[in-house]
């Protein structure tokens, strides 16, 4: 194997996922919806199947795709977009990302990222040769340090990668957070990405504001998000891509040598949700809130330590409470104890005094299997 893929072990994502079909065990760990997103949707996806969209899409995205992700920058964040040279649709957000570092880190670079991190993060700044320089969002209440940031900054960084909401911790950047790593951004002229994928998934009446929005930002910030979790289409991976010509065009410069374009039939689709199906993000946020709560409340209630994520679907906790050090072996065990499957946060982390006893929780499922989680939680307690 190339040394470029050494030392990445493979996505804790697919083992633990795999663990739960082997033992029956409850999914909470994966972060996938139980249930789809609008019938509606899938039936503009077999309309576009049938009608026979099923030859290769533009590089860049269907027209009418690109169009709705202009308009859907433009309703909630009053940024207008030119969509045939600022909108990129890539195969999910996970392609955004990869696409996005080729695009901008070049061997030996440095790029600041937040940690936890997203596991693809790491694994694509090394695949670029790019070196990560996390910052890290520290427990109990995971949020942004400062002196931290400007401190992880040298002269060889060239970019900033970003996310929030937070996967896993669920912090959602306040707006003197986003103000700090814009002030950094422009004073060392650095390349912003960030990934917002979970922009629509914020509770208690918050609001996600984009980091491209900020005074000076525009011009050197790429965003990413994805109908995947909009729209609770995991499995379709459509993503996109928004930011001034010049970058968005490195990035399509990058993606047309991973995949060319993406998915044909499933562009269209989405292009419905974002213009006919708005109200959906909406409810979804609603329902999450509310099983948020009941997750978070139900762990509680069994004296785990609880910091109630603001946005995304995930929540973490201390397995020390159970008696294990390591949060890996705690959910190794998690099935057979309690018929249950968790995600070891240690994954996303370099710093193991931080990361070794945390677990993430995934509470995008149905309310009856959080609650039987929970069930078995307290029953094998
Ligand atoms: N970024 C974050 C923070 C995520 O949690 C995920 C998982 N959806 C992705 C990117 C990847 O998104 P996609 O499935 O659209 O590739
Ligand atoms: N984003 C989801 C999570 O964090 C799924 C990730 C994946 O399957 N690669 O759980």
């Amino acid at each position: 194997m190339a040394s470029r893929l050494q030392g990445i072990p493979p996505t804790i994502f697919s083992e633990m996922s795999a663990l739960a079909v082997r033992t029956g065990a409850l999914n909470l760990g994966q972060g996938f919806p139980d249930q789809d997103g609008p019938a509606s949707v899938v039936e503009a996806a077999v309309a576009a199947l049938r009608e026979g969209r099923n030859q290769y899409a533009p590089g860049a995205g269907v027209p009418e795709l690109r169009e709705a992700v202009a308009q859907h920058q433009a309703a909630h964040y009053g940024v207008e977009l030119d969509p045939t040279r600022e909108v990129l649709v890539t195969t999910g957000a996970t392609e955004a990302i990869a696409a996005a570092i080729l695009a901008f880190v070049n061997p030996g670079d440095e790029v600041v990222v937040l940690e936890p991190f997203y596991d693809s993060y790491v694994a694509t700044i090394q695949m670029a040769g790019g070196v990560r320089r996390p910052v890290t969002l520290r427990s109990p209440d995971f949020r942004l340090d400062v002196d931290e940031l400007r401190a992880a900054v040298t002269d060889r960084t060239t970019a900033v990668l970003v996310n929030s909401p937070h996967n896993p911790t669920g912090t959602v950047l306040d707006r003197n957070e986003l103000e700090a790593i814009a002030a950094v951004a422009r004073e060392h002229d650095l390349v912003v990405i960030t990934d917002e994928v979970y922009e629509h998934l914020v509770f208690d009446d918050r609001a996600h504001v984009p980091l491209c929005t900020l005074d000076g930002m525009w011009d050197r910030t790429v965003s990413i998000s994805s109908a995947g979790k909009t729209f609770s289409f995991t499995g379709w991976k459509v993503g996109w891509v928004t930011g001034p010509a010049s970058l968005v065009r490195a990035v399509e410069s990058a993606k047309q040598w991973l995949t060319f374009s993406s998915g044909a039939p499933l562009q269209p689709a989405i292009a419905y949700a974002l213009t006919k199906e708005s109200a959906f993000y909406g409810r979804l946020a609603a329902e999450l809130q509310d099983k948020r709560d009941l997750l978070c409340d139900g762990l509680r209630s069994l004296d785990v330590d609880v910091w109630v994520p603001e946005g995304t679907y995930f929540v973490t906790t201390d397995v020390r409470r159970y008696g294990y050090a390591d949060g890996l072996e705690f959910c190794l065990a998690l099935p057979e104890r309690a018929g249950v499957v968790a995600i070891p946060s240690q994954f996303f982390y370099d710093d193991a005094d931080e990361g070794r006893h945390k677990v993430r929780w995934a509470f995008c499922k149905d309310r009856a299997v959080v609650d039987e989680g929970l069930r078995r939680l307290a029953a094998a307690d």
